[in-house]
């Protein structure tokens, strides 16, 4: 049976996933959602048994069905391979009472890895399928990881080029060192004067501009996304939840069945709303925790049901979470919304023209699964010396956002469930940040010493993601403002 994606934006565009893929982003600015969640149709104790690859084909065939069992397990095995240094790919740690899911044992040591060391694979695939024969340009937006590793996961991938655009003074100098000297001819990275949300916006704007994609055909060129905007990101996320679970259950830390709640240091909404439909897919999820930091526009929409982006933009030691506009919670609206677009419309309207939207009393009841609460930057640096002064385990920033939360969901409710806590980044990727946490007098040292030290703190042998970008040239320079980003790519694509 085919499972098709429909627009949240409009009623009557329905695609493939394969060409859900390839356009990325549907049109009118919608986003791709699949028409119905589909159930895991193979039992929890089998799926116990299984690799994580093994696990993937069987998540992601239920989602993208016109691909062929031969190009999935080419996609999934093209991607899971030894570039991640764990032969599990993801490892799931026990300390105190939670788990830790680590999510950053790929090549830029940040759970973006996750899916953007497959969706390469997805496209030149959906692409061939759907005999394009145009150079695909991925254009991307990035609060800081997502960019490096779409860049690594893009760099040198015949018929693709790849343009990263990222704020200039919001994110952390090792994320910057890694994308300005990323390699490959087809790789293209731009600094903005300006925050994520102008970046983002600037992207969607090129995506919904008419004129730039006549342009564009003319060239031989033709758009698509590597934000979790596009369904071939999100999909590969469903399957970390699935394959945690199933790993507590093969190490007896839980029963068949048994629920199990799940934390996530949450920006964008993308990781998050995988483990959503994890849940609809017939994974015992019970809660959905969404942690967020000083920016904590979730935490008071799961509070009072209203969504408020008017508010001032909070530079904080988690940069990936550093968002007002999470993108992804259009897809939860929609779904809550009676899979209406009409509805979904009105509330983005307002989103665009007022900033805010209230979303209605059923709606909330449909999301009563997902408890959001938030961490202040002090909270966030305690939870890292705690982390550290009582197991000897380093967490980076936004992995101790969604640690602090978990503590006071557990205050609050004194709730006992099992908990798996995603952790997203490499304590690496953040190193000022974390030793400033673990002692204060670590300030006057230079980024490498720090990572020296943080090696020897930590035990943690260190990452090749970070031996790598210690001697690289700088490659890229680029600077411009939001409002050039289009003269930039058209720069960049030689139309003129
Ligand atoms: C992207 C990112 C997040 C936020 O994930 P979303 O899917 O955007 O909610 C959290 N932590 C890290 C380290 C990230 O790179």
């Amino acid at each position: 049976m085919n499972l098709y994606y429909k627009s949240t934006r409009n009623n009557d565009e329905i695609v493939s996933a394969s060409e859900a893929i390839l356009r990325g982003l549907a049109g009118n600015g919608g986003l791709y959602v699949p028409v119905e969640i589909p159930k895991l149709n193979c039992s929890l104790d089998r799926l116990a048994q299984m690799s994580y690859q093994e696990v993937s084909y069987e998540v992601m065939k239920l989602f993208l069905t016109d691909f062929t069992e031969e190009e999935l397990k080419y996609c999934i095995n093209g991607a899971y391979d030894e570039k991640f240094d764990t032969p599990n790919i993801v490892e799931l740690v026990k300390k105190e009472d939670a788990y830790y899911l680590e999510l950053f044992h790929g090549l830029t040591i940040a759970f973006k890895d996750m899916a953007l060391s497959i969706l390469p694979y997805l496209l030149t695939t959906s692409a061939k399928k759907n005999h394009v024969d145009n150079e695909i340009v991925i254009l991307t937006a990035t609060s800081g990881d997502t960019g490096k590793a779409a860049l690594a996961g893009f760099a040198d991938v015949p018929g693709t080029r790849i343009i990263v655009f990222y704020p200039k003074h919001g994110v952390s100098p090792i994320q910057e060192k890694q994308m300005i000297t990323q390699q490959g001819l087809n790789t293209y990275v731009i600094g903005i004067e300006g925050n994520f949300d102008d970046a983002q916006s600037g992207v969607k704007k090129m995506f919904s501009d008419f004129t730039l994609e006549e342009e564009m055909r003319e060239k031989g060129f033709q758009f698509s996304s590597a934000n979790s905007i596009n369904i071939g990101r999100l999909v590969p996320q469903v399957v970390y939840y699935v394959y945690s679970y199933v790993t507590l259950l093969r190490k007896g830390e839980i029963l068949d069945g048994e629920k199990i709640n799940v934390v996530v240091p949450t920006g964008n909404f993308g990781n998050i709303l995988a483990a959503f439909y994890a849940k609809q897919m017939g994974v015992p999820i019970a809660k959905l925790i969404c942690a967020s930091n000083e920016n904590k526009v979730l935490y008071d929409f799961f509070e009072t049901g209203s969504y408020d982006k008017n508010r001032e933009f909070i530079l904080t030691s988690s940069p990936s979470m550093d968002i007002l506009v999470s993108s992804n919670l259009e897809r939860l609206i929609y779904q809550t919304a009676g899979r209406d677009a009409n509805i979904n419309n009105g509330f983005m309207k307002s989103l665009n023209e007022v900033g805010r939207y209230e979303i209605t009393e059923d709606m909330r009841v449909q999301m009563k699964d997902f408890y959001g609460n938030y961490a202040s930057e002090e909270e966030t640096f305690a939870a890292i010396k705690e982390m550290y002064r009582k197991n000897g385990y380093v967490i980076d920033p936004h992995t101790a956002v969604a640690s602090s939360v978990y503590r006071k969901y557990v205050e609050e409710t004194g709730d006992n469930t099992k908990t798996v806590i995603v952790s997203t980044a490499s304590p690496y990727k953040f190193t000022r940040s974390v030793m400033n946490a673990i002692n204060s007098s670590y300030d006057i040292k230079t980024d490498f010493e720090l990572i020296d030290e943080l090696c020897h703190l930590s035990g943690v042998r260190m990452p090749q993601a970070i031996e790598d970008i210690r001697t690289a040239p700088v490659l890229h320079n680029t600077v411009c403002e939001p409002d050039d980003m289009c003269k930039e790519v058209k720069k960049i694509l030689g139309i003129i």
